[in-house]
């Protein structure tokens, strides 16, 4: 079977929030459609003296709430329909959350480890550019994602700085600290799901340290989840990157696997533990199962041997809406991608703030405000789920949808 397309799953679920909201038919059409989408083929010059097109995206899901927010994506997989998924996942994000930003996203049809460090950076400069038509600081501001880092978001700074003549810091977030980055970024998805699933413990009334975890994917999210979560007395039994997964059942220290994935580039042959696919690592005996790599790898197919009694979505979208009924008629907890991971755009806003004010935070400052306001999401879904009794994705995209439904009723249809 074909793997669901990113858009009409994105679609499904917003229907599902839309039925129980009794949206009106305007207001529900408006919000299922993405307000703008850019689409850019651009040159490149590669090191060997020859020219490469790469295609590019920007999509603006609704910029109703505030400036549109979202991650710049560099995968050989972006695709129109993953980045318009993207883009609305991340207008229910942030409204879910109350920060003050419409939802986009972006990417290159690219494989960036494919790609030596000049032609990244000619390739990010270029992609800019590009898009410099629909960025900026008010209008609509980056940050990192899959295939993307603080360096990327570095040139992507400098680029627009360099066409406006001074620095603009707050163009983008998930910046160095060095120029205008917030201390706590790097760490903020994963802290935010180490969150969610501590406060899905306290839920489900299970105990979380000693718990035992599996983490797909070993990027930005994975790695920081895992590295926190082990800190928190969890045992991590599974780690994956994208060459493939190992199993200890006893439990891996994260920090000594990074070490490990550092020397060799990938997580397979740490000393210690039995090899297993990428696949096979959401179907190991743990408690929390954490999906920290792309969208659809719960699906349909694999949902029935999930052993997890607590998945939390690291990844946007990684669980299809199939997948979804056969782990609730499991019984199985899913803590919903736009709760589980908006640490990260939670400290993209502080980030933002701290640039228009010139006035920066410590790392205490931004943990504690991160804390407060993820405990705070999950109980106020926690609390919607149980009385309309429905899951928490659907008790969180109705609070998000909700949300922003109100503001487009009442800001009207223009003119
Ligand atoms: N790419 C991240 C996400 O999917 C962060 C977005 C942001 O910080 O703007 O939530």
């Amino acid at each position: 079977m074909p793997p669901q397309d990113p858009w009409e799953m994105a679609l499904q679920q917003f229907q599902v929030a839309a039925d129980h909201l009794s949206l009106k038919r305007g207001i529900r059409e408006c919000l299922a459609y993405p307000h703008r989408e850019l689409v850019v083929h651009f040159p490149v010059g590669m090191d060997d003296g020859s020219v490469r097109i790469f295609t590019g995206y920007r999509v603006h899901h609704s910029p109703v709430l505030g400036p549109t927010k979202g991650g710049i994506r560099y995968s050989p997989e972006v695709r129109l329909n993953e980045v318009r998924a993207l883009a609305m996942w991340m207008t229910w994000k942030s409204a879910l959350m109350h920060l003050p930003f419409g939802g986009a996203k972006g990417g290159v049809t690219c494989d960036p480890r494919q790609l030596s460090p000049g032609e990244l950076e000619r390739l990010t400069r270029r992609y800019a550019t590009e898009i410099s038509i629909l960025m900026g600081p008010k209008s609509d501001i980056p940050a990192p994602d899959v295939g993307t880092n603080a360096q990327v978001m570095a040139w992507i700074m400098d680029t627009y700085s360099m066409h406006r003549g001074y620095s603009v810091s707050s163009v983008v977030t998930g910046k160095p600290i060095s120029i205008g980055g917030s201390v706590g970024r790097s760490d903020a998805t994963g802290r935010g799901v180490m969150i969610a699933a501590r406060e899905a413990a306290r839920l489900r009334g299970m105990p979380f340290a000693g718990s035992r975890v599996a983490v797909q994917g070993f990027g930005n999210v994975g790695e920081a989840v895992a590295r926190l979560m082990h800190a928190q007395g969890c045992r991590i039994v599974a780690l994956s990157d994208i060459y493939g997964g190992i199993y200890a059942p006893e439990g891996l220290d994260p920090i000594a696997v990074r070490q490990h994935a550092r020397q060799t580039g990938r997580v397979e042959g740490f000393p210690g533990t039995e090899p297993v696919s990428n696949s096979e690592v959401l179907e190991r005996p743990c408690d929390f199962l954490i999906p920290a790599a792309i969208e659809g790898q719960i699906t349909g197919e694999n949902a029935a041997r999930v052993q997890a009694a607590v998945v939390v979505e690291g990844a946007n979208g990684p669980t299809t809406p199939e997948a979804d009924a056969i782990l609730a008629g499991r019984g199985v907890l899913v803590v919903p991608d736009i709760l589980a991971n908006a640490g990260g755009v939670t400290v993209s806003y502080f980030e933002w703030v701290q640039d228009l004010q010139s006035w920066f935070w410590s790392e205490g400052e931004i943990n504690e405000h991160l804390e407060r306001i993820m405990v705070s999401t999950f109980n106020r879904v926690a609390a919607l789920a149980a009385e309309r009794r429905v899951g928490l994705r659907t008790a969180a995209l109705i609070a998000a949808v909700s949300r922003v439904a109100d503001a487009l009723t009442t800001r009207g249809i223009y003119p």
